[in-house]
């Protein structure tokens, strides 16, 4: 489905040039889930906007669907976009002036589906949030507002996901929810790339791509995929910044006070 082959992305000129990306290649296939790990600065978030469209190349090609995707105009770039792909952000992006519901339906009105919009109401359904529809966003707790994101990503009915640190924000409790969610929507046939910094969430992927300074370091098959359990996720937090383990999980504070 998409093709990145030896894709670079460099910043700046000079001594200030930063390459982001080293003549990275990879396939996502159809039905992968593939999650992107590596340390800071490593270029993860570089990939998955390459991928999604939303920066540009300097080196290399991508293919999505035999198409060379990198050579799309803007405009085309954007119908595609909306078409085929959807993003899941770590702080969810969703307009706080519109209901819930409107929220999900959003991409269906820049696609002009018309005024139709029974396709959000079972997304919102399938992330067991109908009975919020009419809330606005500010209403909602932080696992509940990246329901809400997921359900708007679905409506246009993706056939890859890009979420970047999607469970970033959220205890522990909802960032399993979440990634059950992505669990079960990759076991539907939608391919998943997710980046993350945490390796027990890592896990519930099909796959593991690591970066280090921009290059893939390794790919590697998660042998016994499964949602991570709450202790072991504490674990790691505890071996990582010892003392923070029962607050946060995921290794990054809630913004904007406590979501739960
Ligand atoms: P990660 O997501 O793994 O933390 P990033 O993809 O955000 O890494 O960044 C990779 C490298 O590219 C870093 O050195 C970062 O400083 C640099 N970088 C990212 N975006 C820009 C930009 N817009 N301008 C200059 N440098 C950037």
């Amino acid at each position: 489905m998409l093709e990145l082959r030896s894709v670079s992305r460099m910043y700046g000129q000079g001594d200030a040039r930063v390459v982001a990306l080293n003549q990275v290649s990879l396939v996502v296939n159809a039905g992968d889930f593939i999650s992107i790990v590596g340390p800071s600065g490593s270029g993860k978030s570089t990939l998955l906007n390459v991928m999604g469209g939303v920066d540009r190349i300097t080196g290399g090609e991508i293919l999505f669907d035999d198409q060379r995707f990198d050579l799309l105009s803007e405009e085309e770039l954007t119908t595609f976009r909306r078409n085929r792909l959807a993003y899941v952000f770590q702080q969810y992006h969703l307009v706080p002036s519109l209901t819930v519901i409107e929220n999900v339906a959003l991409p269906m009105v820049f696609r002009a589906a018309g005024r139709d919009i029974t396709r959000a109401w079972q997304m919102l359904e399938r992330v067991g949030l109908r009975h919020r529809a009419s809330h606005r966003p500010s209403e909602l707790s932080g696992g509940e507002q990246q329901r809400v994101a997921i359900a708007r990503a679905l409506v246009n009915d993706p056939a890859l996901i890009l979420a970047d640190e999607p469970t970033g924000n959220l205890d522990q409790a909802s960032g399993r929810q979440i990634m059950s969610l992505f669990m079960e929507l990759n076991d539907e046939g939608r391919a998943v790339v997710m980046v993350t910094h945490n390796l027990q969430l890592a896990q519930c992927a099909r796959e593991i791509v690591e970066l280090t300074d921009g290059r893939v370091v390794s790919r590697s098959t998660v042998p016994d995929r499964r949602l991570p359990s709450l202790r072991g996720i504490e674990k790691e937090l505890a071996d990582a910044a010892p003392g923070l383990a029962n607050d946060n999980i995921m290794g990054v504070p809630p913004q904007g006070g406590n979501h739960l």
